[in-house]
């Protein structure tokens, strides 16, 4: 038995003993943890005396501690997977999520806040504070607790159903996409493909005990033939298997109706509607924008069909070009859907061929992070310094920023992919920033990445070298990071990120992508890793086209997904028996340069908003790159005023607007203060090479 003291995870005072922690001590942590805040929540819900601002200090704490243990438990899950840690990951993930749900439905808790809310203290809190109570009343009243008793029940039935059929919905997909396999026997009808996506083939049909290579429907298999392979018959075949997937058109070879999503399509978009009607709302769409920085369905459609409008002359134009080329150099006359992939993929090396592997040598690592710090600190007027601390790995980095001489934050840089770790990159907190009876918690962050460890050559460790999409990704994860770590907000409910509406939330990461694109920013960050030279300005410049190839039919494409996922979610009504097909139909109509083959039934497998959390919210891709475009927007502008330096004002401005505020105001309200007006899309237009 471990007791409380000797618990490593049970220690809040410092930085997480990742020396120290060990599997065994989770269970104990986590059950002690949950029994502790399980009696604050007993005793806020039998308290007698008037509710005020702290009667939830001890839930906020005891939340907080929890909160930080499991977050210590799930991110060594993630970077150092064990089987011994794995196994008590699971073990105490459904207690830790029952938990939340309790908390998130407790109705007793709902009149708490709603008591405060009414209370005449209410308007002497902070507004930090206010946002706070706000935001808690509006989750418990999405979440149905306001309804009467008979509602109440059909709210949770619907969630109950909806959970159910969108799991349908993603195992359906996941079925057909297993199930469909082609096998080709004659090398010869691979013509095109590279050598690696062959070699993978034909391991795949080996596996399988098969001569020959065999393709399946998953991505990385069937994407290459479309992308290179010569014969045009083979890119039919395998573009209406995937355009046909889980439809009733779905080319599988057993069971095809079960596996047909048409019917789950029109059950969750009922679901959602009848949700909609019970919490008090015309359509569905007004229910996903009431958390997000969005106004209305109106607004958002209207944004949408402007950058439609205002990329559909790119999009022709891209479209006009891959015509006469694959006509002229390609032969391909009466262009189908599946040979745009490969005519673009002929296009684009024709035209802005350069090789990723060269610009790699331009990136090693000690330049890339080195240039990010220094950008960050004369942006933002902070110093980063190495700092000490436990860590999960001998390849950990850990850092701590200052501002005027204090402490800011601090984090971990986890960069190198090695077996145990979860692919894909991502920032995490380990604490977050508050002031608690006059004391001052500062914020710690997570910044993990996949990137290729330093090779060892005759011996000799070489620099690690970052492809230019590692360098963005780097950005990106960083511009969380500093969201999370800049912030000046003292309550713990939204400060950083916490309580920013999460088609906001994009903001701060895809701001910082800008600079990977920026040609003074770059000649400071690349250096070749034989010759120390900075990155030639021609090379830059394909990579740029490169960026920027085919931009107009690629928003348009965006635009059309987006707006589909509005209508159906908006004035489309599934209990009319109007067909869904129509609808999408409707706005290819409308909005795109290329409409796709009849037999086409993409919206069978598009997860994001049938099986993800992304219903009347695919939007938000777009828009997170309108207010990122923008923002970038302003140090051009002052850069222009000031002979093309790096604006610090604009940097401070940025800081004090919207990375120190979080989630304290309304995102809208904080990018309006640094902006001077409201989001324009004219900056991201330009940015993708689309402005007159
Ligand atoms: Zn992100």
């Amino acid at each position: 038995m471990t007791t409380t003291i000797e618990n490593p995870l049970l220690d809040f005072t410092g930085l997480p003993r990742f020396d120290a922690i060990k599997p065994e001590h989770v269970t104990p942590a986590i059950d002690e943890l949950l029994v502790q805040a399980g009696a604050v929540v007993k005793k806020l819900e039998t308290a007698q005396e008037p509710v005020t601002w702290n009667s939830f200090n001890e839930l906020e704490d005891a939340g907080e501690r929890a909160g930080r243990a499991w977050g210590i438990v799930g991110h060594l899950n993630n970077v150092v997977d064990t089987p011994e840690l794995r196994a008590v990951y699971n073990e105490n993930q459904p207690k830790v999520t029952e938990f939340w749900t309790e908390v998130s439905q407790n109705e007793v808790l709902f009149a708490k806040y709603k008591e405060l809310r009414a209370s005449a203290e209410f308007a002497t809190l902070s507004p930090a504070r206010q946002r706070i109570v706000d935001n808690a009343i509006r989750d418990f009243r999405m979440g149905g607790a306001e309804l009467p008793q008979a509602q109440k029940e059909r709210f949770a039935a619907i969630q109950e159903e909806h959970a159910a059929v969108s799991t349908r919905f993603s195992e359906n997909v996941l079925d057909a996409t297993n199930d469909w396999k082609l096998l080709v026997e004659s090398e010869a009808e691979l013509a095109g493909l590279p050598d690696d996506v062959k070699a993978a083939a034909k391991a795949l049909a080996e596996k399988d005990g098969k001569q020959g290579w065999l393709f399946t429907l998953h991505f990385p298999s069937y994407y290459p033939i479309l992308q290179f392979a010569d014969s045009r018959a083979l890119r039919e075949k395998v573009y209406r298997a995937n355009a046909t997937k889980a439809s009733e058109l779905g080319e599988v070879f057993s069971e095809r109706e079960k596996w047909d999503n048409s019917g789950n399509i029109v059950t969750l978009l009922k679901l959602r509607a009848e949700e909609a009607q019970l919490l008090g709302y015309k359509n569905f769409a007004e229910v996903s924008l009431v958390p997000k920085m969005a106004q209305s369905p109106e607004h958002v459609i209207a944004f949408l069909e402007d950058l439609a409008k205002r990329a559909r002359p790119y999009a022709e134009k891209d479209l006009a070009e891959l015509t006469a080329f694959a006509h002229q150099h390609l032969a391909l006359t009466n262009l189908q859907a599946w040979d745009l992939p490969y005519a673009s993929e002929k296009l684009q090396q024709h035209q802005y061929a350069f090789s990723a592997q060269e610009v790699k040598q331009y990136f090693p690592e000690h330049k890339v992070v080195d240039g990010l710090f220094k950008l960050v600190q004369s942006l933002f007027g902070v110093t980063i310094a190495p700092d000490d601390a436990p860590v999960w790995h001998k390849d950990v980095r850990f850092f701590r920023i200052e501002r005027d001489g204090q402490l800011v934050g601090q984090f971990y840089l986890d960069l190198y992919a090695r077996p145990g770790k979860n692919s894909g990159a991502w920032m995490d907190d380990a604490r977050s920033r508050r002031v608690d009876s006059g004391r001052l918690q500062t914020p710690v962050a997570y910044l993990t990445c996949n990137f290729t460890e330093p090779a060892v050559i005759d011996g000799k460790a070489q620099p690690a070298l970052f492809t230019h999409d590692e360098v963005i990704t780097l950005f990106h994860e960083f511009g969380h990071g500093l969201h999370h770590m800049l912030t000046t907000v003292e309550e713990l409910g939204v400060s950083g990120i916490a309580g920013v509406e999460w088609d906001a939330v994009e903001l701060p990461s895809q701001f910082m992508e800008n600079f990977c694109w920026e040609w003074d920013v770059l000649a400071h960050m690349t250096s070749h890793v034989k010759t120390g030279e900075p990155l030639p300005r021609a090379l830059y410049d394909k990579m740029l086209a490169a960026k920027n190839f085919q931009s107009g039919l690629q928003t348009l494409r965006q635009v059309e997904f987006s707006l589909l996922d509005m209508h159906l979610h908006y004035d489309y009504e599934p209990a009319s028996g109007k067909a869904v097909q129509e609808v999408i139909d409707d706005v290819r109509r409308k909005f795109s340069v290329i409409v796709p083959p009849a037999f086409n039934r993409f919206q069978n497998s598009f997860g994001h908003i049938f099986a993800g959390g992304y219903a009347a919210g695919y939007y938000s891709y777009k828009w997170a790159e309108v207010l990122s475009a923008d923002a970038y927007a302003a140090f051009e502008e002052a850069a222009q005023l000031d002979g093309g330096k790096l604006s610090t004002a604009t940097g401070e401005k940025f800081l004090r607007e919207i990375l120190s505020v979080g989630g304290s105001r309304p995102a809208l309200e904080s990018f309006t203060a640094f902006r001077g007006r409201e989001p324009q899309i004219d900056a991201l237009l330009r940015h993708s090479g689309m402005a007159a």
